[in-house]
């Protein structure tokens, strides 16, 4: 009769090493008390998803709080589903964000002594351990087609029973050694499994830093841990993996709470301690039809970190419009820090939402606002080369024109107390300035559009007498006074209470007649403050477009 020995010893010939041999080589971390060690553990099947980063984030700053350790791990057992580049692609724009691991996988290299951390180099280790499970008889080999597996889901599907590999369906969990070795020995593919020893009726505690503890039905499925490619599947590699990267809190997104049941099992079986689990609420959105749904990565564009930085809003707002999300007082936190060294910021579990946190765009450019705000013209300078150079090379050539100019445009009411807000992102930066450079305003100049209410005699009027009469060597406030006598001969009131109060006694208001000023000279409604956009262009260069203008009218 052949043991199971003999049975692990015939699939793992190769495989000399031990379980207690992993331990020694991958020992208990010396951290101080309280440190976590945690880790992002992604998938290179595509794009860094906005979820992704939400998570690696927690991971991040759980880390950088206790004093313990963040690394990546590639998660590529998957390989029909694996991208080429994407992993290097996932690291370098966490590195925008300032997520930076202490170890693990780097994108081009490794760094650690818990590696490799990629799956696909860890075979070796895996097999380890699934070798240690068939002599226990705790996992089996399963020669199950395709075919079969159709027909056992069949026969669950009409009898009404929960699908899957498990009890009287799980076929070749009654086979002999004998018999296995047979099919072995004659070549058939098979994949390994676990060997439940649960009861779906049976109930296992839980805890979860953010549900709190819980109770979930004891997993009873013999689910496939070593595929035919010789790869694992995630469930068992994640776990091999957290216990010999001695990961002390499993942080990951929501969906995984329902293997949470396979994982405990996996863990208790192996005699391992679970790390803590933290499962994240996902990030939703109000679908079509009006009822929430999770951010998909095929129908939305906030789906994807990548919208976000080809669009140009800066980094930092999205990590603190994440961090918002996780946990509610960072707002006012972040608001009363002045918008800066979030690091100082203690997140907590608990105070994390159970609910999936709904994307908030106005957030997001409210957050932006505030940052682009803040940055000096210095900074707003190279923010934006940086930005345009990989992303938009239309806004790049604009700004290589002429960099002084470049900032003293962005410098309108820039560094003061209360800086304007003018910029929610850096991608749309060309459609609100462009009007300061004379050729793309000629090209926007072709199609202005005035208010209706008044004839192009007003408008004529208005500009002509600004031309001759508004002085520019003068300040902001002598200049508006300035604007209101101009409006005031005109026929226009000189503020908004006086129009009200009276409308029919005048054409508009003296904010008409600086509405009229700026469409002229920005082709815009709204632009920075008109009379610094005045000051910028010149007394030369504003009479040229008023009567450019006028001409056209
Ligand atoms: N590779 C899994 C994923 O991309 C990781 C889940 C986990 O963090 O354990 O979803």
């Amino acid at each position: 009769m052949v043991t199971n020995k003999e049975l692990a010893e015939l699939i793992f010939p190769e495989i000399k090493e031990t379980i207690e041999d992993l331990e020694k080589k991958y020992p208990e971390r010396n951290l101080k008390e309280g440190a976590e060690v945690t880790r992002f553990a992604p998938s290179p099947t595509g794009f860094l998803h906005t979820g992704s980063l939400f998570t690696s984030l927690i991971c991040h700053k759980v880390a950088r709080d206790s004093g313990g350790v963040f690394y990546v791990r590639l998660e590529d057992t998957d390989t029909k589903r694996e991208i080429q580049g994407s992993g290097e692609q996932l690291l370098e724009q966490l590195k925008l964000f300032n997520i930076v691991p202490d170890e693990g996988y780097l994108g081009n290299s490794q760094k650690g002594n818990y590696g490799p951390y990629i799956q696909s180099q860890r075979a070796d280790i895996y097999k380890v351990v699934i070798k240690y499970l068939l002599e226990n008889g705790l996992a089996y080999p399963d020669f199950a087609s395709q075919e079969e597996l159709d027909e056992i889901r069949k026969k669950q599907e009409e009898q009404k029973l929960t699908p899957g590999y498990y009890g009287e369906f799980a076929k070749y969990r009654f086979l002999t050694n004998d018999e296995r070795k047979e099919r072995i020995l004659n070549g058939e593919p098979y994949v390994i499994r676990f060997k439940s020893s649960g009861n779906h009726l049976n109930k296992v505690p839980v805890s979860d830093l953010v549900h709190g503890d819980f109770e979930i039905a004891e997993n009873d499925l013999d689910i496939v841990i070593l595929k035919s490619d010789g790869l694992p599947t995630y469930h068992f590699a994640h776990v091999c993996d957290d216990h010999f990267m001695r990961t002390t809190t499993v942080i990951r997104g929501e969906e995984w709470i329902a293997s949470l049941p396979i994982h405990v099992q996996l863990f208790a079986t192996l005699g391992w301690k679970a790390p803590k689990y933290a499962h994240l609420p996902v990030i939703m959105k109000i679908g079509e039809n009006g009822n929430k749904r999770k951010l998909s990565k095929r129908h939305d564009k906030e789906a994807a970190v990548s919208f976000f930085l080809e669009d140009g809003y800066p980094s930092e707002a999205l990590i603190m419009y994440l961090m918002t999300i996780a946990n509610s007082n960072f707002e006012e936190w972040i608001f009363e820090h002045k918008f800066t060294g979030m690091e100082e910021f203690k997140f907590s579990f608990s105070k994390m939402s159970l609910e999936g946190a709904l994307f908030d765009m106005g957030k997001l450019s409210f957050f932006s606002k505030e940052i682009l705000g803040r940055m000096n013209k210095h900074e707003i300078l190279e923010r934006t080369k940086k930005y345009a150079k990989e992303f938009n090379p239309e806004l790049y050539s604009l700004v290589e024109r002429d960099e002084n100019y470049f900032m003293e445009i962005m410098n309108i009411e820039r560094e003061k107390e209360n800086p304007r807000k003018d910029y929610e992102k850096l991608g749309n930066l060309k459609e609100i300035i462009g009007f300061f450079y004379n050729d793309i305003y000629e090209e926007l100049s072709s199609n202005i559009v005035f208010n209706e209410k008044f004839s192009n005699q007003d408008i004529k009027d208005v500009l002509a007498q600004v031309r001759d009469n508004l002085s520019l060597e003068q300040d902001e406030q002598n200049w508006f006074n300035n604007m209101k006598e101009i409006a005031s001969f005109l026929g226009f009131a000189t503020d908004r209470k006086a129009l009200k109060a009276n409308p029919e006694a005048f054409k508009g208001s003296v904010s008409d007649v600086a509405e009229i000023i700026r469409i002229a000279l920005t082709t815009r409604k709204n632009s920075p403050n008109l009379y610094y956009v005045m000051q910028l262009l010149k007394k030369s260069e504003c009479d040229r477009r008023f009567n450019s203008v006028i001409s056209k009218l």
